[in-house]
């Protein structure tokens, strides 16, 4: 299976990343990439951007080094009700829109108020991509949380750095998360969430997981820019259709 696009990326702006948009960009050409999303934390993470900054990305080009660049974020779930930390304004001038549970910004609490805070956030219009929720630190049901992301069209991310160098003992859980979207046909992303440019576009253990679990080509959206872009634009509230 080959990977033509990293959906989630971080630069200086999320506060403890080290490269920046244009690093980032040149590390996808270099990789061979076609797409990269720019993902930085949302505004509750410690150390992360002020709400402008979402705003005001469109200053940056849709192309860098022959890269298509999508602006985007990593929202924080900061409530049970599934509440993010950007407004709906700055969310709908976005390409992509990430969420993620985090221990700094979300509350941790029983699988069942995890798996609550989880089901609500996929609810919310503006959520693309559920980013690492294979997290041992939020304990959820995933056969809940799997069923459910089929029946909003929410795409669940396999997250590389879970399996290398954050989020120590991720590996079970993230394949049981594998196992159950191959079972149910949920949507898939690779994605490497690089906090520095050199890790970009390397899925080599999402990859091995995705092998064992047998998941099919089709369901992994981000080897395919079509793929890509029917999902981003199977919303019809965004402000600005998502175009390779
Ligand atoms: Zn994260
Ligand atoms: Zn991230």
């Amino acid at each position: 299976m080959q990977f033509i696009a990293d959906l989630h990326t971080h630069t200086v702006s999320s506060g403890h990343a080290y490269s920046t948009f244009l690093e980032n960009a040149r590390a996808a050409a270099d990789k061979g990439l076609l797409m990269i999303a720019i993902t930085d934390h949302g505004p509750a993470m410690p150390g992360g951007p002020h709400p402008y900054h979402f705003g005001n990305q469109r200053v940056v080009p849709d192309y860098l080094f022959g890269v298509r660049v999508l602006k985007g974020i990593e929202a924080n779930v900061i409530d049970y009700k599934g509440t993010l930390d950007l407004g709906e304004k700055q969310l709908a001038r976005l390409d992509v829109v990430l969420a993620g549970l985090h221990n700094v910004c979300s509350p941790v609490d029983s699988v069942e108020k995890n798996t609550m805070a989880m089901l609500e956030v996929m609810k919310n219009p503006w959520v693309d991509i559920i980013v690492h929720p294979g997290n041992p630190e939020f304990p959820v049901d995933a056969e809940k949380i799997v069923r459910a992301a089929v029946e909003y069209d929410i795409a669940l991310e396999i997250n590389n750095s879970s399996l290398t160098v954050s989020r120590q003992g991720s590996r079970p859980y993230c394949k049981k998360f594998a196992e159950l979207a191959k079972a149910y046909g949920a949507k898939i992303i690779l994605g490497t969430d690089s906090h520095f440019a050199s890790y970009i576009g390397d899925f080599t253990q999402a990859h091995a997981l995705l092998n064992e679990t047998g998941i099919k080509q089709e369901q992994v959206l981000n080897s395919s820019i079509d793929r890509i872009l029917m999902h981003l634009n199977r919303r019809k509230n965004r402000l600005h259709p998502v175009a390779f």
